[in-house]
């Protein structure tokens, strides 16, 4: 008898083979195009990462073409995608990159900034064709509701080689990721037309909503104060708040924690630059 898990596989392929989207970067196996694409996508919608993704190919093909250039040009190509020090975090590992390729580091890339679990398996699988999940919210959510799932770590680490076995891993994540964000969805899942809903436990759970209103937030502040910065360059505390039209209070703490996230540089004088 077919197992659960072989009817899983079969219907979203045969799901992916009619409906995948076609983007450049699908095809690669460039473990450069894969961490920059990664990078970009966190928190953004894959058309949109799209675009960017080609804006950053054109201008850094390779991490060395990256690694000579500087912080405030990668940061002006992301202006736009919010959470600067992934930016800062890329830039790092171009550094690293161009000493030490992705060979040298494989199978361990989580030594580069920004680096975790999810972007390392994204690595494995679409540039070297590992056999492992890459396990995002998209996945971890269809996995959870078809079949039935609390503990979506423990199902994948029991049941890797049936879920992987005799398909690309490659095939595999992105059919299940594409598949998460178009129709087995956070919210309103597409159940009713869903090609899985004969064998699905459809254990939908309601999730609350914990992210932070962006309006008015210190990640608002300090994507315009950052904005500000690529333009001026150095800008005293003063004219920021005076710019940004912010309470002091709001603004020294966006001032410190892109310092600590290395930035800016708070200088004498209540001036803040940006660094380079
Ligand atoms: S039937 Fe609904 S819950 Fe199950 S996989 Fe399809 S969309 Fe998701």
């Amino acid at each position: 008898m077919e197992t659960k898990t072989k009817k899983f596989k079969r219907d979203i392929l045969n799901w992916y083979n009619n409906n995948k989207r076609d983007y450049s970067w699908r095809e690669t196996n460039d473990p450069w195009k894969i961490l920059l694409l990664e990078t970009i996508s966190q928190q953004t919608q894959l058309d949109r990462a799209d675009i960017y993704f080609k804006l950053f190919i054109e201008e850094f093909p390779n991490p060395a073409t990256m690694a000579s250039s500087s912080l405030k040009k990668v940061l002006i190509l992301w202006s736009g995608l919010g959470y600067n020090n992934r930016a800062k975090r890329l830039y790092e590992s171009s550094k690293i990159l161009s000493k030490n390729g992705f060979d040298e580091l494989y199978p361990n890339f989580e030594v580069l900034p920004g680096v975790g679990p999810y972007t390392n398996n994204a690595i494995l699988s679409f540039a070297y064709g590992e056999k492992v999940i890459t396990r995002d919210v998209n996945v971890d959510r269809v996995f959870s509701r078809y079949f039935g799932l609390n503990d979506v770590e423990n199902f994948v680490h029991n049941n890797k080689k049936p879920l992987l076995n005799g398909v690309s891993s490659r095939d595999l994540n992105q059919a299940i990721m594409d598949f998460g964000s178009m129709i087995c969805k956070t919210k309103n899942p597409l159940c009713s037309t869903c090609v899985l809903e004969k064998n699905c436990e459809k254990n939908i759970v309601k999730i609350k909503k914990t992210q932070e209103t962006f309006s008015g937030s210190n990640r608002e502040l300090r994507g315009a104060l950052l904005k500000l910065l690529l333009n001026e360059n150095v800008a005293s505390l003063e004219t920021i708040q005076k710019n940004l039209k912010t309470d002091k209070v709001k603004l020294l703490k966006a001032v410190g924690t892109l310092e600590k996230d290395g930035l800016i540089t708070i200088k004498k004088n209540n001036l803040v630059e940006i660094n380079s």
